[in-house]
């Protein structure tokens, strides 16, 4: 069996899909916002403020593309809502789309469907890529042929556009400049390329784009794919990266290939495992692939008990181990699995080992900034005035609840039939929906009309 091992999985996963869900209130984000010197800038990318987390994050997203940290383990830790999702996901922007980057809140670890080293296993072969080479046959030669598939943009737009033309004379129709640069570059027959319209530049894109944050990074409304006239067949080395944990699935007899859309991927047998490993030290031997250790964030890290640390420690010696980062918003707290008390729950021995970044509670002038960038990517508008006001509350309550306060009161801005959110709307959701503070506040008074 270990013969026909196979590693043709797509990241167009059902775990791509998971993670689209958790960073909807991230996708603000878009890189750490650093300059050439890893420091950061006041506001950039998405990320505002928070200076001094950004550039030890950016100084780790450096070492990891030198390929010196695999194996080693960070923690962000902060006050709630201080950015360290945030950091995170810029990072994993930073890293580029062929690093495996995966998200665990710690929660998911105690599922009912799967011990929990099986869970953390998962979760660390998800995040350690297998570049693979391969040999392919592939058409080269002078771009005639234009397809503008608008399909290529997102989920929102999915009318298909093409423009086909087969003489240059339609081409010129395209642009003079553009013909000038298709005829300098070289592109391959279902190469995606971009367009800039005005100055007729084009720029290659590269081949496929598996995340939804590829599509936002790139910004540009319409894609071309380029087919070639003169085809000229080739040979020439491609390579895809896929994660050990996609290997592991479509290798599963169990399980099988559609179960990486399904998301259930279930248990995978030891044994598995073991076969995949050495055919991947198999393949690296004969120089046909290579490893990219990834990315694994965990969340809530307080929320794993001693075991799941002890299994954490061990796995990081492993030859094959990511770079974990984990997160905390938990002072001194006890271990769980244990009567011990100790700084963010976590064992000493695991801290002792762990590089630690510290996030600080905000300034007004950054909360505002980041709701000013949040108002902007739910496309909202928001008037000054209203847009203080919830400053105010972002300080007083928590940023996240200002957050939420925004698309609440864009809903109520809407059935006032207004364009931008003005402080009555931001008044009436107050109301409406309480903060942290507030509900603490009723239980105190009122908790005995409650269940215990
Ligand atoms: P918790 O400890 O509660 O899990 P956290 O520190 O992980 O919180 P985030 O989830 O990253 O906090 O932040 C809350 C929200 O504020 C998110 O929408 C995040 O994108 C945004 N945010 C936080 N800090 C920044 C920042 N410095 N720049 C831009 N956006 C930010």
């Amino acid at each position: 069996m270990a013969a026909n091992i196979t590693a043709t999985a797509s990241k167009e996963s059902a775990t791509t899909l998971q993670m689209l869900e958790r960073i909807g209130s991230h996708s603000h984000v878009k890189g750490l916002g650093l300059d050439e010197t890893l420091n950061a800038r006041p506001t950039s990318q998405g990320m505002v403020g928070q200076q001094a987390a950004r550039k030890a994050a950016g100084v780790i997203v450096k070492m990891v593309q030198e390929g010196k940290i695999a194996g080693r383990a960070i923690l962000i830790a902060g006050p709630p809502s201080t950015g360290k999702t945030a950091i995170a996901m810029g990072m994993s922007q930073a890293l580029g789309p062929d690093v495996p980057f995966t998200m665990l809140s710690s929660s998911e670890v105690f599922s009912l469907e799967m011990s929990k080293t099986e869970a953390l296993t998962q979760a660390f072969r998800k995040s350690i890529g297998v570049r693979i080479k391969e040999e392919k046959e592939v058409i080269e030669g002078e771009v005639v042929e234009v397809q503008i598939d608008r399909s290529l943009t997102g989920a929102t737009k999915t009318g298909k556009l093409t423009v086909k033309t087969t003489d240059m004379e339609t081409i010129y129709d395209l642009g003079n400049k553009m013909i000038d640069s298709l005829s300098k570059e070289k592109i391959s027959a279902g190469d995606v390329i971009s367009i800039d319209k005005a100055s007729g530049r084009i720029t290659k894109l590269g081949r496929s784009f598996t995340r939804a944050r590829d599509y936002d990074a790139m910004g540009s409304d319409t894609r071309f794919v380029a087919c070639p006239e003169g085809e000229l067949q080739q040979r020439k080395e491609v390579t895809h990266t896929v994660s050990l944990h996609e290997i592991d699935v479509i290798n599963s007899r169990t399980q099988g290939f559609l179960a990486l859309f399904a998301g259930d991927t279930g248990e995978i047998k030891p044994e598995l495992r073991d076969q995949i490993n050495s055919k991947v030290g198999e393949w690296r031997e004969e120089g046909k692939a290579e490893i990219v250790p990834g990315v694994l964030f965990i969340d809530e890290i307080h929320m794993l008990d001693i075991e799941c640390f002890s299994f954490i420690n061990r796995a990081l010696e492993s030859e094959m181990a990511p770079l974990v980062i984990m997160a905390s918003n938990r002072g001194i707290t006890r271990i769980r699995g244990t009567r011990y008390r100790s700084p963010h729950g976590l064992p000493i021995d695991l801290l002792d080992r762990l590089l630690i970044v510290r996030t600080q509670p905000y300034e007004m002038s950054d909360i505002k900034a980041i709701l000013e960038l949040r108002a902007q990517e739910e496309e909202v508008s928001i008037e000054a005035e209203a847009l203080d006001v919830l400053t105010r509350i972002g300080g007083e309550t928590s940023l996240r609840y200002a957050l939420q306060l925004i698309t609440t009161s864009s809903f109520a801005a809407r059935r006032r039939k207004v364009d931008a959110i003005g402080v009555q709307d931001i008044k009436r959701c107050y109301g409406l929906f309480v903060d942290e503070k507030r509900s603490t506040q009723y239980l105190a008074e009122h908790g005995a009309q409650y269940l215990a």
